[in-house]
């Protein structure tokens, strides 16, 4: 087992709600992050994956200190960050770098591409010959066409584009990609191609990934362990394979029952977990396990009441919830509307 690159512990985030117009009061809390406690090792991949607004963005965004932590430890490659002064931070700040979902609005479209991605360079002191060289190399190893670096960026499709923000990312030569939703944006066919970089990159940079999405179909191929993320925390870790095979979290095999199957005979007649009603809202999370407003095999009380902690259930693998050994043996079922076929 490599060495951990990012240990996060018990990271809260919350932005403060205020209201009134003259005088301002802090009326509550959106509690995007409620205690996340997470480690990606060196040079893996760690997909980080649930519904829109479960907060996977903010704890990404937290990690770089794009946002600042409300509570928590953040510690990068052995090195404490939480409280560190933007000073100090500046120089880790080139070794993780994020990659956006919409590379375009990030781009200065009155730059061209050569002096995007050699912006970070020059700033850096790097001598003006040995930039014109890196930038050719960083161009060739994203698969920009070779006159890339003279257009500008609204040439290009949104594929190339996201080529474009890579390349620039990788300029420093970072430890750590935080991918946000990298191909969410991209045709099916372009994201496999996204995707397929992304890996062949990470071997040649020694990179180490957290890809956050909202769709477990996509990180499958590229995630060598996934975490699942439900209203402000963590639900499950496991090794992609384990996750994919035997979900042990109740919103894991929810997640996972949504993900088309490319055989139609399988797809027409397998089951599916249909989630009713929409996320609850950060400001006031439901008591005990946050799920059990939609868990199809929520039990009395115990749920209602007490929130489960992260345990350990296999080998890898940590799961939120208090019955995942009864589900897993089937002495629990799902509540029978909550189960139909595909549609
Ligand atoms: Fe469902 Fe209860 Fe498990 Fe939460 S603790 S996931 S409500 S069974």
């Amino acid at each position: 087992m490599s060495l951990p690159l990012v240990e996060v512990t018990d990271l809260k985030v919350y932005f403060p709600i205020r209201s009134g117009l003259v005088v301002e009061r802090h009326v509550g809390d959106v509690k995007a992050v409620d205690g996340v406690s997470l480690t990606i090792f060196k040079g893996e991949t760690l997909g980080l994956v649930g519904e829109s607004g479960c907060g996977k963005t903010t704890v990404g965004r937290t990690i770089l200190r794009l946002y600042e932590p409300t509570s928590g430890r953040i510690v990068i490659d052995g090195k404490d960050i939480t409280d560190l002064p933007e000073r100090e931070l500046r120089p880790l700040r080139d070794k993780m770098q994020m990659v956006f979902q919409d590379p375009y609005s990030s781009l200065n479209p009155r730059q061209n591409v050569g002096s995007i991605v050699a912006e970070p360079l020059l700033i850096h002191g790097m001598e003006r010959k040995e930039v014109d060289a890196k930038v050719r190399h960083l161009i060739e190893v994203v698969g920009l066409p070779h006159d890339a670096a003279n257009r500008y960026p609204h040439e290009f499709s949104g594929g190339q584009r996201q080529r474009i923000g890579l390349a620039r990312s990788l300029a420093l030569n970072p430890a750590l990609i935080v991918a946000d939703e990298p191909v969410s944006a991209l045709d099916v066919s372009i994201q496999a191609q996204m995707i397929n970089l992304l890996e062949d990159l990470q071997d040649e940079f020694d990179l180490t990934y957290l890809f956050v999405a909202h769709d477990l179909a996509v990180v499958r191929h590229i995630s060598d362990r996934i975490a699942v993320m439900y209203l402000g925390k963590i639900m499950e870790i496991a090794p992609s394979q384990e996750l994919y095979t035997a979900p042990s979290h109740p919103y894991t095999k929810a997640l996972l029952s949504a993900v088309p199957i490319p055989d139609p005979k399988v797809e027409r007649s397998r089951e599916r977990i249909i989630l009713k009603g929409d996320l609850p809202s950060p400001v006031n999370p439901p008591p005990g396990c946050r799920f059990h407003t939609r868990c199809p095999y929520v039990q009395e009380t115990r749920c209602r009441t007490e929130v489960p902690e992260l345990r350990a259930m296999k080998q890898g693998q940590v799961v939120a919830c208090h019955f995942a050994e009864e589900i897993a043996d089937g002495k629990i079922t799902p509540r029978s509307e909550m189960v139909g076929l595909a549609p």
